[in-house]
């Protein structure tokens, strides 16, 4: 039945956009609970995004908060009617164990916390929802699956866009090639930063720099797409303001090539924008422009095919699938293994860029 219910969501999202689903609201409702969220980190994408898509989300809701800015807990209690004993700081976050209102916590604090926090949450018995990128190091990716793994909690990772329907459209070509093979693709994510803030994304212990913030999405995309894993990569890092990025790469320009022959060029910027996922085939091509943006992805291929049904929330799809996944005990769509596979290149990638050589992987 929940199996049954979960294709009839998928499928009515297909045709109508995620915004028209009062069925589906009934049915997930009727016989199952919503699982209890708890932010940790009450910073931009947990206030802008998180918190407002879990107000429309089917399947979990917000009930807790983490956070060691005790001036933001009112504002926060008073917004999502959050219970005192729902409240944690980063030294209590241990305690949620006895919480029974929370069932999943999700690590959105600065990339080089997520371990450290990750940790934390596994080990109070919760299932695990990390931000992107995974961590800093590929070390830190398996220490939080093995915590995870010791804890028997899921462990899902925050790549919004593999929940994304079109682009789940293209994730599905990789395999049924209805262009023929993969030449070449292009994937470019980048914003015209004119004034960029002096926080945790400029300092490299924090895990700051753009190939970890954006340069994901481009690596993510070039794996979904091809549905393959890069042998090799080189790449070159350059700057235009060098008095700002003096631990953190501005601008990284980087080239995959898997076992296939398909070769990617990536490309991640905060000095320019861009926005688009291009994909050279045998017998045509496709693209989605923007592909990696909060709403609007669309795109459309060489014979007229359009990529274009609506999504609502890509969080909110996000974090109902992964709530799916664990009421029903299912596979979670982007589990630990896949941040990690991207943390691994990432290192590779800054390794080559410092190198100026091919590295293998
Ligand atoms: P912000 O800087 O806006 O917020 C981070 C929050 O982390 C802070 O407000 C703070 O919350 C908490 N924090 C704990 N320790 C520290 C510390 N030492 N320094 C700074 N902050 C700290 O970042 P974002 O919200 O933009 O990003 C958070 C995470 O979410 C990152 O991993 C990022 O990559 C990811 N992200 C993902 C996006 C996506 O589309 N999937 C989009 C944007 C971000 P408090 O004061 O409550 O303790």
């Amino acid at each position: 039945m929940s199996i049954n219910r979960r294709t009839f969501i998928k499928n009515t999202s297909l045709v109508l956009g995620y915004s028209l689903l009062p069925y589906a609201n009934f049915y997930a409702n009727s016989n199952q609970k919503q699982l209890g969220v708890c932010l940790v980190g009450l910073g931009n994408y947990s206030s802008t995004v998180l918190a407002p898509a879990l107000q429309i989300t089917k399947h979990c809701k917000l009930t807790g908060i983490v956070t060691g800015s005790p001036w933001k807990i009112p504002r926060w209690q008073k917004r999502y009617n959050i219970p005192d004993q729902n409240v944690y700081s980063y030294n209590t976050m241990h305690q949620i164990a006895n919480n029974p209102d929370i069932d999943v916590i999700y690590i959105v604090v600065p990339t080089g916390l997520h371990a450290k926090y990750a940790i934390r949450a596994a080990n109070a018995g919760k299932h695990v929802w990390c931000e992107k990128p995974m961590a800093k190091t590929e070390t830190e990716c398996q220490s939080i699956i093995d915590a995870c793994n010791k804890n028997k909690v899921k462990l899902s990772i925050g790549y919004r866009m593999q929940h994304e329907l079109n682009t789940r459209t293209i994730i599905g070509w990789a395999a049924s090639k209805p262009y023929g093979n993969i030449k070449t693709l292009r994937a470019e994510i980048g914003y015209n930063v004119t004034n960029p803030a002096r926080t945790w994304r400029l300092d490299s212990e924090l895990g700051g720099g753009t190939m970890y913030d954006l340069g994901v999405y481009a690596l993510n995309a070039s794996r979904y797409t091809t549905g393959e894993e890069p042998i090799s990569v080189s790449a070159k890092q350059m700057t235009t303001r060098p008095k700002l990025f003096t631990e953190t790469d501005e601008t990284t320009h980087f080239t995959l090539t898997f076992p296939s022959g398909t070769v990617a060029y990536g490309k991640t910027s905060v000095g320019k924008s861009m926005h688009e996922l291009y994909v050279d085939c045998e017998n045509g091509w496709y693209t989605l422009a923007p592909f990696s943006m909060y709403a609007g992805v669309q795109g459309k291929a060489s014979d007229g095919t359009l990529l274009n049904i609506p999504v609502r929330s890509q969080q909110a799809l996000q974090m109902d699938d992964d709530s799916l996944s664990i009421l029903n005990n299912t596979p979670v769509m982007v589990p630990g293994i896949e941040g990690m596979k991207d943390i691994r290149i990432v290192e590779a990638i800054y390794e080559a860029a410092k190198l100026g050589k091919e590295i293998k992987l």
